[in-house]
């Protein structure tokens, strides 16, 4: 990794102070844990003369509970999320996500938006300078060539954020700021299925807050993963489910994955599950619907087939161990 290029920094305390910079310098990114743009930058994957600092602005750490769930500031760090006793009680998907995600040290600056931000990933590109010079760069950032499926024009670099697939269970949704205002959106709406392209927020626009809604009564959740090391590691394959039982038979089943696709997203179909029972027919089914919707690619030293086979068996245990006696 090389020394961090020069920057200038500007620390705003309030969100108007942010969109103001954003707006007014078009190479500027915003900077929040750091722990995925400080390496990029020290990579060369990412440029930016100027730093938007968010750690000061007022609010943006904050948890707020309602009436109508959580609202949850962009900058809460991944160890509050992790281990708030409200969130750990009622939305335990989140807070297994988030104490999954790197290592301790990681966990105490990283954040909410950066997490939900963070750049899609490829073993072609999360490289340093030289070994992507020596290979002639790749579509993402450089090159003309994706060396994952080199006879396309697309890049497949996969999404591996944790809180993500947590949070589309859950029914949440982002509020964006900028210039403009403020709009809010399901969480699903952040994301594109291009690798080189997976935001859809403007450049000039920020992640000020996302919120929960309140879980239902009888509401279960979890997150599972799997990874190359058992510490500090993206995960190949993440799967949350939530669901709701009513007597032996499921009410409502949401599914969500992350680590296989250019975005984290819902399965389509589950709606298919309600009113069944979760036995081996069930899951068959519920592996195969996740076996035809993930699409990983080349893009990690793991084999793509074992990703598509382990993101299925996640879920398949998952839904059981959900469904069963608690
Ligand atoms: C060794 C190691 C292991 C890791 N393991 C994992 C892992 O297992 N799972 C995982 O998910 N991640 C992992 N990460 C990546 C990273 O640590 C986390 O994803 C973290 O949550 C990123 O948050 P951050 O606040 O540090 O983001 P930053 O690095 O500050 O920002 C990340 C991106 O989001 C943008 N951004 C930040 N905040 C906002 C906002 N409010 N609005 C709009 N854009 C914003 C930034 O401009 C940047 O592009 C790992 C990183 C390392 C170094
Ligand atoms: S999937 Fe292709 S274009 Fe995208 S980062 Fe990897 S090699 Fe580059």
């Amino acid at each position: 990794m090389e020394r961090m290029p020069e920057f200038e920094l500007k620390r705003p305390t309030n969100l108007a102070e942010v969109v103001a910079w954003l707006g007014a310098n078009p190479c500027a990114r915003l900077l929040a844990g750091g722990t995925d743009l400080v390496p990029n930058l020290r990579r060369g994957i990412e440029h930016a003369p100027l730093l938007v600092d968010l750690s000061a602005v007022r609010g943006m750490s904050d948890i707020a509970r309602t009436e109508t769930g959580l609202a949850l500031g962009a900058c809460v760090t991944l160890a509050r999320l992790g281990t708030d006793a409200s969130i750990v009680h009622q939305y335990p998907a989140l807070a297994e996500a988030a104490r999954a995600i790197a290592g301790p040290g990681h966990r105490n600056v990283a954040t909410l938006g950066g997490n939900l931000c963070l750049d899609t990933r490829c073993v072609f590109y999360n490289q340093s300078e030289w070994w992507r010079a020596a290979n002639r760069y790749c579509l993402k950032r450089g090159g003309d060539i994706c060396h994952v499926a080199p006879q396309g024009q697309r890049c497949h670099a996969a999404f591996s954020g944790d809180l993500a697939p947590a949070l589309l269970v859950l029914g949440a949704e982002v509020e964006v700021v900028s210039t403009r205002g403020t709009r809010r959106a399901p969480l699903a709406e952040l994301y594109a299925d291009d690798g080189a392209a997976h935001l859809t927020l403007a450049q000039d626009e920020v992640l000020a807050c996302v919120r929960v809604p309140a879980a239902k009564p009888g509401l279960r959740s979890g997150y599972r993963r799997a990874r190359t090391r058992a510490a500090m590691d993206f995960p190949l394959a993440g799967v949350a489910c939530a669901l709701t039982l009513q007597g032996d038979v499921l009410a409502e089943l949401r599914v969500a994955l992350t680590g296989t696709n250019p975005n984290p997203f819902l399965l389509a179909g589950c709606d298919e599950f309600t009113g069944r029972c979760v036995d081996a027919e069930l899951l068959a089914q519920l592996g195969k619907r996740v076996q035809k919707q993930v699409s990983p690619m080349r893009s990690t030293v793991t084999p793509s087939n074992y990703r598509r086979l382990v993101a299925a068996g996640l879920a398949q245990r998952l839904v059981l161990e959900l469904a069963g006696p608690l």
